[in-house]
């Protein structure tokens, strides 16, 4: 049987310490605001956005609200980024993605000031993340790192597999492994024989985006495993579900995250650290 990692807990934890940080800050005249951006109407965008909207509620930042309409253009945008960026009483920009079709993602993000980028996507802050350099992280990675560090997980020294290589999880994720001293294999839709590199991870971490598509026979025993897929599998149902087979593999692994309250709710909580640390 594994142990769960708890990252309803562990994001609570987070966004408790960035609400006293923000309190502190307060008692000396400072204010943290978070700008977001959202073009169009996009019903899960939305939820994205009113949940991040929530979070600074709780840690007592503000958060400016940008609805563009969809029909709006690029130029219409990047001015909106250009005003924000020049605007000293605003921290972070965050923009909603996916935009509609018809912009271009990224020269907008190009656009942000890498000083206000709280979602560590500018080429600036992936750049200053592979070499060493501090910057903002991309949440989600960033996010697991935690998972690991406060759930008492050793990362020096470990063999990390990470499967997935997309630019806002899999790529930040093995510098950030890197940098924690792992050593560590990406693996990807190309990869050969998969399932014997993975079953060297002492860590592994899930983000393929195909509903549980990995179980037990991917895994060493004792292994963590981190699933940092979501999934409605079925749309009528509530119900979501990882990357990771979970009945399968929570039985070999020797640590695994839930889907859902495991990797997800830290995207918001380190989106908060990062707002924070954009003042700090
Ligand atoms: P993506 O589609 O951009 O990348 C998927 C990666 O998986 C690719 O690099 C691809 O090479 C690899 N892959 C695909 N099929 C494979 C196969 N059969 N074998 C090995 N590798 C394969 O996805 P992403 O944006 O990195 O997201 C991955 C998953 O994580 C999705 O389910 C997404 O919804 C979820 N996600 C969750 C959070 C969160 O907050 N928890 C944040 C971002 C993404």
């Amino acid at each position: 049987m594994a142990e769960l990692i708890d990252g309803k807990l562990i994001s609570a934890q987070i966004k408790d310490e960035c609400k006293e940080k923000v309190a502190l800050l307060k008692e000396k005249g400072i204010e943290v605001t978070l700008a977001v951006i959202q073009v169009g109407e996009d019903p899960a965008s939305s939820v994205y956005v009113n949940n991040k909207k929530k979070a600074c509620e709780y840690i007592g930042a503000n958060s400016l609200s940008y609805n563009l309409k969809e029909d709006s253009t690029q130029e219409e945008l990047l001015k909106l980024i250009d005003d924000l960026n020049s605007d000293d009483k605003v921290n972070g920009i965050l923009v909603q993605l996916p935009l509609p079709k018809h912009f271009d993602e990224d020269e907008v993000i190009r656009r942000i000031n890498p000083d206000k980028d709280v979602d560590g996507f500018h080429p600036i802050n992936v750049g200053r993340l592979s070499i060493g350099e501090k910057g903002f992280v991309s949440c989600t990675p960033a996010g697991i790192i935690q998972l690991l560090k406060r759930s008492n997980v050793e990362i020096e020294g470990k063999e990390c597999v990470i499967i997935g290589r997309s630019n806002i999880v899999g790529k930040p994720m093995s510098m950030l492994m890197l940098r924690e001293n792992a050593t560590v294999t990406i693996c990807h839709s190309r990869t050969k024989n998969l399932s014997e590199v993975t079953k060297r991870a002492d860590i592994l971490i899930v983000a393929i985006g195909k509903p549980k598509m990995i179980d037990a026979s991917y895994v060493k025993e004792g292994a963590v495993v981190i699933d940092v897929g979501i999934h409605r599998p079925d749309p009528d149902s509530k119900k979501l579900c990882g990357d990771v087979d979970f009945e399968s593999v929570e039985p070999v692994a020797g640590k695994i995250t839930p889907v859902p309250g495991g990797v997800g709710p830290m995207t918001i909580a380190m989106l908060m650290s990062n707002l924070v640390n954009s003042v700090e």
